[in-house]
C-alpha cells in the first residue's frame, strides 16, 4: 500500500514538475527548460532563456529592472512585478518575478503564453512544446587572453631586477581565466599557459582560428625614468604620440630580437598592409569601447595613475579579427608599482577590474546583437 502511495505521489510530482521542451524548426537539438515550484506556481530560472534563446540578460538594480534581449528585441521586466514591457505594450505574466539566492525566476506562463504572443512569427505553443526559430548567437563566448612575452623573451625587468614581466602577466592571465570562466559563462583560451616563447603572429592566429570574440593582451610597462607609473590600455592603430610610440617600440621589439631580425620585421610590416587595415577598421569602435571600459574600471579600482586609453600599432594586435586591446597593468620599472604588482592583493584588484571591464562590455555588446 505504501509503495503504491509513493508511486502515485511520484507520478503526481512529475506532473507538477513539468519541464518545458523547446523544439527548433531547424537541425538544432531541443532544449529542456527546467521548472521549479515556488509557492505552488511553476517558475524557471531566467538564465534558462540564455540556454534556449541565447538571450542576453542583465539587471539594473538602480531602476529595479531586468532586461532580457531575445531575437534582438528588448523586453523590460520590473523586479517584484508581474508586468513586462515590450516596445509600447505591456504584458501581464499573472505572477511576479521572484528573486531567490541571487537568481531571478520567471513564471512558466511567460514561456507558454507571453513569449509566443510577442514573437508570434518566430514561435508557437504546440502539443505541449514550444516550437521556435533557432536563435542567432553573436554574443561574446570565447575570449583569448594573451600574457605577453615568455620563454627567451622576459619582457620588462623589474626595478629590483627580481621580477620579470613574463612571470607577472602569466600569473594575472591564469587567475583572470579562472574568474571569467566561473562567473561569466565564457570559454577562455590562453595564448600561452606556461613560460614559453610564442611568436606575436602565432598569438593572433590562434585567436582567429578559434573564432575568439575578444583578444586581450596583458603586459607590464617599463620606462627609462623610474618615476613613471600608472595604467594604460591600448587599441590598435598607428601610434599617435611619442609616448605611445615608445611603448609600441618596446612591445614590438620582440620581433626584431627573438623572431629573426629585420626579415621578421618586414614580414610583420607586410602583414600590416594586408590584414591590419581590415581587422582594425571593422572593430576599431568596439576595441575603443572595450579599452575605455577596462581603463575606467582599472583606475577606479586600483587607484593607479590614469594614463588613459591610447592608440598604438602593436604587432600583437595586428591581424586579430575581433575587438582587441593591450593592457599595460603598471610599470615594473617603478619601485612602488613593482612591489604592488607582485602581491596577491593587488593582482586580485587588477583581475577584478579587468573582469568588470569585460563583463560590462559583454553586456552592452550582447544586447546590440
Ligand atoms: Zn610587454
Amino acid at each position: 500500500m505504501k509503495k503504491i502511495f509513493i508511486l502515485i505521489s511520484l507520478f503526481v510530482f512529475s506532473l507538477i514538475q513539468a519541464d518545458i521542451t523547446v523544439d527548433y524548426n531547424s537541425s538544432m537539438a531541443p532544449e529542456i527548460i527546467t521548472t521549479t515550484e515556488i509557492d505552488s506556481i511553476e517558475y524557471f530560472n531566467v538564465f534558462e532563456l540564455n540556454k534556449a534563446f541565447k538571450a542576453a540578460i542583465s539587471d539594473d538594480l538602480l531602476d529595479q529592472r531586468l532586461n532580457i534581449n531575445i531575437y534582438g528585441e528588448q523586453l523590460i521586466f520590473l523586479i517584484d512585478s508581474s508586468y513586462l514591457q515590450y516596445r509600447s505594450d505591456y504584458y501581464n505574466m499573472t505572477h511576479e518575478i521572484i528573486q531567490q539566492d541571487g537568481k531571478y525566476y520567471l513564471p512558466a506562463r511567460f514561456l507558454t503564453v507571453i513569449l509566443p504572443r510577442i514573437f508570434d512569427n518566430r514561435m508557437s505553443w504546440k502539443a505541449g512544446k514550444l516550437v521556435a526559430t533557432a536563435p542567432m548567437d553573436n554574443s561574446i563566448k570565447r575570449i583569448v587572453l594573451d600574457p605577453g612575452h615568455g620563454g627567451k623573451d622576459p619582457g620588462a625587468i623589474g626595478y629590483s631586477r627580481k621580477h620579470l614581466e613574463k612571470e607577472v602577466v602569466l600569473e594575472l592571465a591564469l587567475k583572470l581565466k579562472k574568474k571569467l570562466e566561473q562567473q561569466l559563462d565564457v570559454i577562455v583560451l590562453l595564448s600561452r599557459d606556461k613560460d614559453e616563447f610564442v611568436s606575436l603572429q602565432q598569438r593572433t592566429k590562434m585567436a582567429n582560428e578559434n573564432n575568439a570574440d575578444l583578444f586581450i593582451s596583458i603586459h607590464c610597462n617599463a620606462h627609462r625614468n623610474s618615476k613613471v607609473n600608472g595604467i594604460e590600455v591600448y587599441y590598435l592603430s598607428t601610434a599617435k604620440t611619442d609616448e605611445a610610440r615608445a611603448v609600441e617600440a618596446m612591445e614590438n621589439q620582440v620581433v626584431y630580437e627573438y623572431e629573426g631580425g629585420k626579415e621578421a620585421v618586414k614580414k610583420y610590416d607586410n602583414l600590416a598592409f594586408i590584414l591590419a587595415d581590415m581587422a582594425q577598421n571593422e572593430h576599431l569602435e568596439e576595441s575603443y569601447d572595450l579599452g575605455a571600459n577596462l581603463q575606467s574600471s582599472l583606475v577606479h579600482n586600483t587607484e593607479a595613475y590614469d594614463r588613459g586609453v591610447k592608440q598604438a600599432n602593436f604587432y600583437v594586435l595586428r591581424g586579430a579579427f575581433m575587438p582587441s586591446v593591450l593592457i599595460e597593468c603598471g610599470f615594473l620599472s617603478n619601485k612602488e608599482e613593482e612591489k604592488k604588482l607582485i602581491t596577491n592583493s593587488y593582482q586580485a584588484k587588477l583581475i577584478d577590474s579587468i573582469f568588470k571591464g569585460i563583463k560590462d562590455f559583454k553586456m552592452k555588446y550582447d544586447q546590440m546583437q
